[in-house]
């Protein structure tokens, strides 16, 4: 059977548009304003048809706030009709509070709901996503989801507010909501953030002891997790734990082509993109990793300099956390079965 690390995604950005007001946003306040309006469903659907045609089974659908698109149910019904077998869309969870329109989504084939949780309670999530009663709407609608027998995976942007609590954090996705598919994700220093560095900018070393003891709290309690869940990491960060960290690499040769189709109206590659926007220092030649590894982004070393990354020099033992890539397997025996039919 077919090895696959990662599933192949068709992603596509439907609007910049936004209800809540993150000061981390990757697309900055003037991309949003100057691009306010919505990808049409015609060139949604073109996107969809392309990806699906590409073999991409996972349509991505992100934002801005993907739910302030008002053709959202009817993309996904398209993205179901060409042959996605999962249909996920990344949001804030304010208007999946309501029932109904989570119904509408699910009932029209969204079945991952990628939720953005910024921290383990009220006070901190609530502070960086910029609407009072955030957390609580998004308790609410991942109980919408849960009913509705959709699943929930999340997406935590990791910041100087919120990086000592990660544990805490682990605990209400793993133990509290029963999330096993979940993303931490470094800081870019780019778009809106870059305006709220006073109270958002974290160097990776300060975030890295608290990283740690989320990591022993997965490994003591054996909780699973699904995929890879350190994004925009590098190897020498956490030597320990490279299994457990995605597109810091080339990918594997059949997602090389996976794409971004992009509200202007472009696309591009998406590992082609992350390699641009990285660097490395001139010591990464001496890193048992430098081959495989894309480096660190430019826009970290601006402002902090490359002096945290410092070469591997030989293989460290791997955490006792394995993922168990079961969404991937399924994708790879749906695939052997349709080669064989
Ligand atoms: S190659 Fe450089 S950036 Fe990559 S893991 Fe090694 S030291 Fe870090």
């Amino acid at each position: 059977m077919k090895r696959l690390r990662k599933a192949k995604n068709c992603e596509i950005i439907l609007n910049y548009d936004c209800n809540a007001r993150c000061p981390f946003c990757y697309h900055s306040q003037e991309q949003i304003k100057e691009f306010s309006y919505r990808m049409p469903f015609q060139d949604v659907a073109k996107a969809l048809y392309e990806g699906r045609k590409n073999g991409a089974f996972v349509a991505y659908l992100i934002g801005g706030e993907t739910t302030l698109h008002p053709d959202l149910p009817k993309i996904a019904a398209f993205a179901r009709k060409v042959g996605y077998p999962y249909i996920q869309v990344l949001s804030n969870g304010l208007k999946l509070a309501d029932f109904k329109y989570v119904k509408k989504l699910t009932d029209s084939g969204v079945n991952l709901f990628r939720l953005s949780v910024h921290g383990p309670n009220e006070k901190i999530h609530d502070k960086l996503v910029g609407v009072e009663g955030a957390f609580r709407k998004i308790m609410k609608a991942a109980e919408n989801i849960e009913r509705l027998g959709a699943e929930i995976t999340v997406n935590h942007a990791l910041n100087k507010v919120n990086y000592k609590c990660i544990e805490d954090t682990l605990k209400l996705l793993t133990k509290k909501m029963g999330v096993s598919d979940f993303n931490i994700i470094f800081p870019h220093y780019t778009g809106t953030m870059k305006e709220h560095l006073d109270m958002l900018q974290v160097r990776v070393s300060e975030t890295l002891p608290y990283v740690r003891s989320a990591l022993r709290f997965l490994e003591k309690n054996k909780i699973e997790v699904e995929n890879a869940i350190f994004i925009n990491f590098t190897p020498c960060n956490l030597p320990e734990a490279v299994h457990l960290m995605t597109e810091w690499e080339e990918p594997q040769k059949d997602l090389r082509d996976e794409t971004m189709y992009h509200l202007e109206g472009y696309k591009n590659r998406i590992y082609e993109l992350a390699g641009k926007l990285r660097r490395k220092n001139r010591t990464c030649v001496k890193c048992i990793y430098n081959k495989r590894c894309l480096g660190f982004e430019k826009w970290y070393f601006e402002m902090f300099g490359g002096k945290e990354y410092r070469p591997v020099l030989k293989p460290r033992k791997q955490l006792n956390i394995k993922p168990t890539y079961r969404k991937l397997k399924e994708f790879a025996r749906r695939l052997n079965d349709t080669t064989r039919a």
